[in-house]
C-alpha cells in the first residue's frame, strides 16, 4: 500500500484507516491510501514550513533545476505511471499518456520562466533626498494545492510547477479516488533531488481533511481546482485570514458555429471538447449553438463520429475505426449524467444517439449522447454536465446566440466558428468567459493565463502570470545615496 509523503519520507497516517481506490472500468480494488486525517494534515504543514527556509534561500537556478529534472524523470517514466492513471481514473492509456506529456511540458515551461523573471527599478523623486526604489519577490510560504479526479497529474502541475521555482513549499492533497499516480509524481520529485519537505502529499476525503488544511495558519495560499461549490467553501474559509486563493472551478462553455464555419473543423474539434477523457473536463464543450445554414450537415456529422466511440476499459484499444472511451469515474457521476439526460429528454430533448451502457454490467459506461435541443430550464443547460453528454441548439440570430451562450451561471471557455472578424470581435469582447477559442480546441495551454469568471472560478492559473500569484511583490526605497 503507498503512503503518503510528508517530510521527503513515506508515512502511514496517525489513525488506521484506509481508502480503497477503486477501478472505473472494472470495480475492482487498485490499492488502498492512508485516510489522512487533521493531525496528518499538521505533520505535512509543519515539515513544509520546515523546509521553507532553506528552499526559499535556494538559487532559482537551483530550484529550476530540480523541478525540471523532475520533470525529465516523469517523461522517461510515463510508460508506467500512464496504465496507473488509467487504472484508478479510467481515461484510456494514450489519454493518460497525454496528461503525462502536458505535465512534462507545464513543468519545464514553468522552470525555464521562473530563470528570466526580471525586476522593477524606479527612479523617484527627491522629496526626501535622493532615492530609487525596486520591487522584489518574496515567496509565500506553505501553498496548499488540491486537485479534482478528472485531471489529477495536470492540475497538480499547474500548481506545484509555479509555487516550487518560486520558493515555496507545498503540501498536495489529490481527490480521494485518485491519489495514486500523485503519490509516484512526488516520489520522483524526491528521486530528482527535492529536498525532504518540499512537496509533500496527504491523501484522504475532503470532507475529512479539507478544512483542516485550508484553515492552517502556517498555510499561506491555497490553490484549487474542483466543484464550484466546494470552490466557495474554500473561499469562505480562506478569506477571513487573507490567504492568497485561487479557484479553477466548473463550467458550462458555449460553442458557437456560425453559418460561414468549416463545419468538418468544428465537428472535428467539438469531438475532442466534450468526449475526451469521458467528459470529464472543465473546459469541454458543453452546449452547442449552431447557425439553422449548418445545422444539418453539423449534427449530422457530429452524431456519425459520435457512434465511432466505444466504451470500454481504458487499457484495451478499440478496434479501428472506432474509438475508445473510458469510462465515468464513479458510479455517481454515471447515474447523475442518467438523470440529466433523462430530464433533458423530459424538457422536449431529442437523444439522437448514445445514453446507453455500452453492453457492459461491470463498470460504470455510459454511451456518449448528443440531444438536440433540450428546454433552457433542462439540467442539461442549466448545470455543468460533467460527462460525455451533449446538448445541440439551433440558431439564426448571432446577437440571440451569444445572448444564449451568456444566459448561465458558469464562465469558463467558450468557442467560436467563423472567419467573420466583426464576430470574432464581438464574441471576444462580449461572452462572460475566461477564454475563448476561434476555430480551435478548447486546451488549457501552459502558455496562457487560464481560469474562469461568475461561478467559474477566481484568479488565475497558467501563463507567466502565475508565477506572480507565488510571491508578494514589495517596493524597497534606497535612499542615503549621496
Ligand atoms: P470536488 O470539488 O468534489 O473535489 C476537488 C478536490 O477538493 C478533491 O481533492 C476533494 O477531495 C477536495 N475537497 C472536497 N471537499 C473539500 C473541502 N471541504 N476542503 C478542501 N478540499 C475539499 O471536484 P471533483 O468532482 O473532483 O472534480 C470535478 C469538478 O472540478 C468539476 O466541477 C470540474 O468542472 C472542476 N474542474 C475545474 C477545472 C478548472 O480548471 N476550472 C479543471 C478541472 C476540473
Amino acid at each position: 500500500m503507498p503512503e503518503m509523503i510528508i517530510g521527503g519520507e513515506a508515512r502511514a497516517s496517525v489513525a488506521s484507516g484506509d481508502i480503497e481506490v477503486v477501478n472505473p472500468a472494472t470495480e475492482e480494488v487498485v490499492d488502498t491510501v492512508p485516510a489522512a486525517t487533521p493531525e496528518d494534515v499538521d505533520a505535512a504543514v509543519d515539515a513544509a514550513a520546515r523546509a521553507f527556509p532553506a528552499w526559499s534561500a535556494t538559487d532559482t537556478e537551483k530550484r529550476a533545476a530540480i523541478v525540471a529534472a523532475a520533470a525529465d524523470l516523469i517523461a522517461d517514466r510515463a510508460k508506467d505511471l500512464a496504465p496507473l492513471l488509467t487504472a484508478e481514473q479510467g481515461k484510456p492509456v494514450a489519454e493518460a499518456i497525454g496528461e503525462i506529456n502536458h505535465l512534462v511540458h507545464g513543468l519545464h515551461y514553468y522552470a525555464e520562466a521562473a530563470t528570466k523573471v526580471q525586476g522593477t527599478y524606479q527612479d523617484l523623486p527627491s522629496t526626501f533626498g535622493p532615492s530609487y526604489g525596486m520591487v522584489i519577490r518574496r515567496p509565500l510560504g506553505v501553498c496548499a494545492a488540491i486537485t479534482p479526479y478528472n485531471f489529477p497529474l495536470t492540475l497538480l502541475g499547474t500548481k506545484i510547477g509555479p509555487a516550487l521555482v518560486t520558493g515555496n513549499t507545498v503540501v498536495a492533497k489529490p481527490a480521494a479516488t485518485t491519489p495514486l499516480a500523485t503519490l509516484r509524481v512526488a516520489q520522483l520529485f524526491v528521486e530528482a533531488g527535492l529536498p525532504a519537505g518540499v512537496l509533500n502529499v496527504v491523501t484522504g476525503r475532503g470532507s475529512d481533511i479539507g478544512d483542516a488544511l485550508v484553515t492552517h495558519r502556517d498555510v499561506r495560499r491555497v490553490a484549487f481546482t474542483g466543484s464550484t461549490p466546494v470552490g466557495k467553501h474554500i473561499m469562505s474559509l480562506a478569506g477571513p485570514d487573507l490567504k492568497r486563493i485561487t479557484l479553477e472551478l466548473g463550467g458550462s462553455d458555449p460553442v458557437i458555429v456560425c453559418e460561414d464555419a468549416d463545419v468538418d473543423a468544428a465537428v472535428k474539434a467539438v469531438i475532442i471538447g466534450r468526449y475526451w477523457n469521458a467528459g470529464q473536463a472543465c473546459l469541454g464543450c458543453k452546449r452547442v449553438f449552431v447557425h439553422d445554414d449548418v445545422y444539418d450537415a453539423f449534427v449530422s456529422a457530429l452524431v456519425d463520429r459520435v457512434g465511432r466511440y466505444e466504451p470500454g476499459d481504458g487499457t484495451v484499444k478499440a478496434e479501428k475505426p472506432k474509438l475508445r472511451m473510458g469510462p465515468i469515474h464513479t458510479k455517481a457521476g454515471r447515474d447523475e449524467l442518467l438523470e440529466q439526460l433523462e430530464d433533458g429528454a423530459s424538457k422536449g430533448g431529442e437523444v439522437l444517439i448514445g445514453g446507453g451502457s455500452g453492453g457492459h454490467d461491470q463498470g460504470w459506461f455510459l454511451e456518449p449522447a448528443v440531444v438536440a435541443d433540450p428546454a433552457a430550464d433542462s439540467r442539461l443547460v442549466t448545470e455543468e454536465v460533467f460527462g460525455p453528454v451533449l446538448p445541440v441548439f439551433r440558431y439564426t440570430d448571432f446577437d440571440d446566440a451569444i445572448t444564449r451562450a451568456n444566459a448561465t451561471s458558469y464562465g469558463l471557455g467558450s468557442s467560436l466558428w467563423t472567419h467573420d472578424v466583426r464576430k470574432i470581435h464581438r464574441a471576444a469582447r462580449d461572452i462572460e468567459s475566461g477564454m475563448t477559442w476561434v476555430n480551435q480546441i478548447h486546451y488549457g495551454y501552459d502558455e496562457l493565463p487560464f481560469g474562469g469568471v461568475k461561478d467559474s472560478g477566481f484568479g488565475k492559473e497558467h501563463g507567466l502570470e502565475a508565477l506572480d500569484h507565488y510571491v508578494e511583490l514589495k517596493s524597497v526605497v534606497v535612499g542615503g545615496l549621496a
